[in-house]
């Protein structure tokens, strides 16, 4: 028999050619393929033929047209998008990105990421993703809201608390969730509160949902020091982004007393040496929905802004990559490892090139990739989903537990896996063998479909 790690590198050739110019689910089947020898080694019930080409094939792609009309009557076009990856262990999961560089590849690596990402939560959620090109950088409310009912007009036949829960994701906050919703329920004439997570806590959604993929970032964070016998509190942080994800990492570091220093956009970065004021930041990206060099005129002395700079310029003790895919490469490895990096907890999906997580691997720096480390995000909305499903609203403080343990189980369950496969401290490894079992014992048991 083949040896399987140059079976799964002529299958990973296969999935390459029948997936011509997509880039990014290339790196992210990639990613996951590499790690999986040794368990195909141990398991000989995986090498199957078939599997693996399943769990790389989504169950279903949707592609649609989005028309919607400006505040001058101008009419635009948008591609909309929904890939359902993979259901063998729940209904598909996962968020709705706007951004201009949404294309069909983009919308697959996601989804595949989310798969294992779901898997490892132990909640009972398959992955999908999806959304649009559309930018909604300096669209007014009432055009954000045209669009969205556009967006969900075709998407409305493909969801269901059953079959397809999507949530935010880049671009897409409380805001385009409220008005997505809204066009659900008009469409259809249900209340059916579980079709969509990240919803208003006055109407369905979960206490913390917001805070949770920067909290789970930071919490999974402190685990992979506390392995080292080392702790957060006083650490400098560098923390890229200022949306959603950035900002309750940054939050929640300042509540775990440590120091985070940056935050940034796609024109530049911020780096505040008395430590980020996350009151300003949340103000004007929160409410004003500006940009991070507003920040740095308001702020005074201590901060400056640094057009077209990368964060990963300012040393730090822990870092957090979350903005967007491939925004960390080698170079900037180099430069965190240099300045005495010890940890990196990928916030965002993907931020980390191939070749920067070779390096802070080999340097010995604790590496969370997202998969494991912002699975925060999506394990509140499932647990937003079990509230809807009871009808009930769980208090902060008990979301925050939960959280807390699912944070807890997840580095633990990475952790012990790559023990168990001879990566001990690969944490990539880990979450891809662990989140590959779940969804691969799934499959086996639920037959060829
Ligand atoms: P937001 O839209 O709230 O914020 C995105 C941030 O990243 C903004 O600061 C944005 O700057 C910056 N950014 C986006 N694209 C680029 C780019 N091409 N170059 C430079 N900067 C960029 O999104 P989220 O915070 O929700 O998501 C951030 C990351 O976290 C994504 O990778 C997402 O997939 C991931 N994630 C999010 C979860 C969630 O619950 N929201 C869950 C798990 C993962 P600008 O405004 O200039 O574009």
């Amino acid at each position: 028999m083949k040896d399987p790690k140059d079976r799964l590198d002529s299958l990973r050739a296969g999935i390459e050619r029948r997936n011509p110019a997509q880039p990014e689910f290339h790196q992210a089947v990639r990613e996951v393929l590499d790690t999986l020898a040794p368990v195909f080694r141990a398991r000989p019930e995986y090498a199957v033929p078939g599997l693996v080409e399943r769990l790389t094939e989504p169950e279903r792609q949707i592609v649609f047209r989005v028309p919607w009309q400006d505040d001058h009557g101008t009419v635009h076009v948008n591609r909309g998008f929904r890939v359902e990856f993979n259901s063998a262990l729940g209904p598909y999961k996962g968020g709705l990105r706007f951004h201009p560089s949404v294309d069909i590849g983009v919308v697959k690596f996601l989804g595949f990421e989310q798969i294992f990402k779901n898997a490892l939560t132990g909640l009972g959620i398959g992955g999908g993703k999806g959304g649009s090109d559309f930018d909604p950088r300096g669209r007014s409310d009432a055009e954000v809201m045209r669009f969205c009912q556009s967006f969900m007009t075709e998407l409305h036949r493909h969801i269901g608390e059953h079959t397809d829960v999507p949530a935010g994701d880049i671009g897409v906050g409380g805001r385009e969730i409220g008005y997505l919703f809204g066009q659900y329920r008009r469409i259809t004439n249900r209340w059916e509160a579980g079709v969509l997570t990240g919803k208003g806590t006055g109407w369905g959604g979960s206490q913390i949902r917001p805070q949770a993929t920067g909290y789970g970032s930071v919490l999974f964070a402190a685990e992979m020091l506390q392995r080292q016998g080392l702790g957060l509190d006083g650490r400098s942080a560098v923390v890229s982004g200022s949306g959603n994800v950035a900002l309750y990492t940054i939050e929640k570091l300042q509540k775990l007393g440590a120091y985070p220093i940056t935050c940034s956009d796609s024109e530049g970065y911020v780096v505040d040496d008395k430590g980020i004021d996350l009151d300003l930041l949340k103000q004007i990206k929160e409410v004003e929905r500006g940009r991070v060099g507003a920040y740095a005129e308001r702020r005074g002395a201590s901060a400056r802004f640094v057009p077209g700079g990368r964060v990963w310029e300012v040393a730090g003790e822990v870092a957090f990559p979350s903005a967007t895919q491939n925004e960390l490469g080698a170079d900037d490895a180099r430069a965190l490892i240099a300045s005495g990096v010890k940890a990196v907890s990928e916030g965002a999906n993907m931020p980390t090139t191939p070749e920067a997580v070779r390096l802070f691997q080999e340097a010995g720096v604790a590496f969370g990739p997202g998969k494991a480390a912002n699975a925060g995000g999506v394990a509140v909305s499932a647990l937003e989903m079990s509230q809807n499903a009871a009808r009930s609203a769980w208090t902060s403080q008990r979301v925050e537990e939960e959280l807390a343990g699912i944070m807890r189980d997840i580095h633990q369950v990475c952790h012990e896996t790559a023990e168990r496969y001879g990566a001990p401290g690969d944490y990539v490894t880990g979450a891809n063998i662990a989140g590959f079992e779940r969804v691969a014992d799934a499959m086996l048991a639920q037959g060829v479909i």
